[in-house]
């Protein structure tokens, strides 16, 4: 494959290319450009250039391309999904559900564009204002650079590039090493919609180098991040050099807390279904199952055999509901981290066997001291049980975490779950469902170390523009 700069494909400048494995086969799919400076700076001046013209294009029309994207993409639903599907490990269900939500997500932020206002302020409020009116427009930020990771190629590239394009900025894009040609394709049906060429360019290679580059440029307003907590805070560093906007969306150990009313078969059906969706490997999923201790026997019982009900395998076939990891560096990484905790005294019951990059559910009995009871995010298929006895201490397990993205909980008394959520320190609470979810229109977005800014309809048009304020001063005669 081949980067696209200013509407051409081209390859690194220096030659060089890495592998795209497909982690399920092993095979190589594809060679990718291993992208130079040259390259993104050359990227990043041709947007500065394209942004500006690009920021006078018609709301109406900008909504009408992206129209036409989304039909394009649907189009080639079948294709871009299995692209996903083999550079990802993720199966085929997935990859296709993955492809209609970037079209949804398009469509709701083009939709909430149309609707999307600056203010006016109140008339004579203040003696010095008298007679004028004050109102404000929203205009856009200018370069963005959108790094995605992994795990959700299609879903977060649109929560990124969609908000960003409608409002009129201009967008490099830089998918993840292990996942690149998916989001190649979808950068393709946006230039064949009719974004401009400088508006919507295609960067592969190294994210750590983009990183450096990025605390160097001038030519970049903004950076929008999904990824780990280490690399967010390490662009942030960067990106104040230009004092260039930074978005947020970081790593999680989300509670999942298991109250002794709740409806048991729906809290294993929950906990599983949050942990296993992706092989583990969301951002929002449930990572740490506090049980009440009543329960906890029964629970562990019932959840063993809802995963090994489970259909793991080959990611292209349907019926697999879990398919591998994105890499066999990924899964030895989960390995490792299984190992850690046992050795922390950790009770492995079930599973933990490492087959390549497949991963077999994990289930371990923990106490509230271990690492992985706190700080360690594992990103793969392990659920770490914690007992608890009182409310409090639920509460107290939840929130003994540097992060807060997101957290469920589960009972069938509604004062007991309205008390945990405004308690419970993360972005989102779910009650009788586990922290994965999302809605396109929630502010999508963490406490703590779990991020800066909101993703979602109903704040990222403000995040991605800035607000002017125009006086206009008349004489009222
Ligand atoms: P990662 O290592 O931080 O990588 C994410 C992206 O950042 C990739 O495109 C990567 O490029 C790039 N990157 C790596 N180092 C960089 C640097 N120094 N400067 C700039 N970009 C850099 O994250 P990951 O391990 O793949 O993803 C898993 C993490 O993301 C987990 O912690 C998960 O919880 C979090 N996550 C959060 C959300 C959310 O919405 N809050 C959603 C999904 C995932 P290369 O691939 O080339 O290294």
């Amino acid at each position: 494959m081949q980067m696209i700069i200013n509407g051409e494909y081209v390859d690194a400048s220096n030659g060089k290319v890495f592998d795209n494995v497909n982690p399920y086969t092993g095979q190589v799919i594809c060679t990718v450009p291993s992208g130079t400076r040259e390259d993104f700076e050359r990227a990043a001046v041709v947007a500065k250039k394209a942004q500006k013209e690009w920021a006078e294009v018609p709301l109406y029309k900008r909504v009408d391309i992206i129209r036409k994207f989304t039909s394009i993409v649907r189009e080639n639903l079948e294709d871009i999904a299995r692209t996903v599907c083999e550079e990802g490990g993720k199966t085929i269900t997935d990859a296709r559900g993955e492809v209609e939500c970037l079209c949804m997500v398009f469509e709701s932020f083009a939709e909430a564009a149309r609707h999307f206002c600056g203010n006016t302020y109140p008339l004579n409020a203040e003696a010095r204002t008298q007679g004028d009116i004050i109102f404000t427009v929203r205009e856009p930020l200018g370069v963005f650079v959108a790094i995605t990771p992994f795990n959700f190629p299609m879903e977060l590239y649109a929560h990124k590039v969609a908000p960003a394009i409608v409002t009129g900025n201009a967008v490099i894009i830089k998918a993840a090493s292990d996942t690149p040609l998916g989001a190649l394709k979808v950068t393709e049906c946006l230039l064949k919609a009719g974004v401009p060429a400088g508006v919507a360019q295609y960067v592969t290679g190294s994210g750590r180098e983009v990183g450096a580059w990025l605390a160097q440029t001038k030519n970049v307003d903004a950076v929008t991040f999904t990824g780990s907590t280490a690399v967010g805070m390490e662009l942030m560093r960067g990106a104040a050099n230009n004092l260039e906007h930074v978005f947020l969306e970081l790593g999680g150990n989300d509670p999942h807390v298991f109250f002794d009313d709740c409806d048991l078969d729906l809290a294993v059906a929950e906990a599983v279904g949050g942990r296993c969706y992706n092989a583990g490997q969301t951002c929002c999923a449930n990572k740490r199952f506090i049980v009440q201790n009543t329960i906890k026997d029964e629970f562990v019982r019932k959840l063993i055999d809802a995963i090994k009900a489970y259909r793991i395998g080959d990611p292209s076939d349907p019926q697999t509901q879990m398919g591998c990891l994105v890499s066999e560096k990924a899964a030895a990484e989960v390995e490792k981290l299984i190992e850690k905790t046992v050795q922390q005294g950790g009770e492995l019951v079930y599973g933990g066997k490492r087959d390549g990059a497949f991963i077999e559910p994990a289930v371990i009995l923990v106490s509230k001291d271990a690492d992985v009871a706190k700080d360690m995010e594992i990103f793969g298929p392990v659920f770490p049980i914690i007992g608890f006895d009182t409310f409090d201490e639920a509460v107290q397990i939840a929130n003994q975490t540097s992060y807060g993205l997101a957290s469920g909980v589960m009972t069938n008394d509604i004062n007991k779950a309205m008390k945990f959520a405004m308690k419970v320190q993360a972005g989102t609470c779910v009650i009788n469902g586990s922290g994965n979810y999302r809605s396109v229109h929630q502010p999508f977005g963490g406490y703590k170390h779990s991020g800066i800014g909101r993703e979602g309809t109903t704040h990222t048009l403000s995040e991605v523009t800035q607000e002017k304020t125009v006086a206009m001063r008349y004489t009222q005669k």
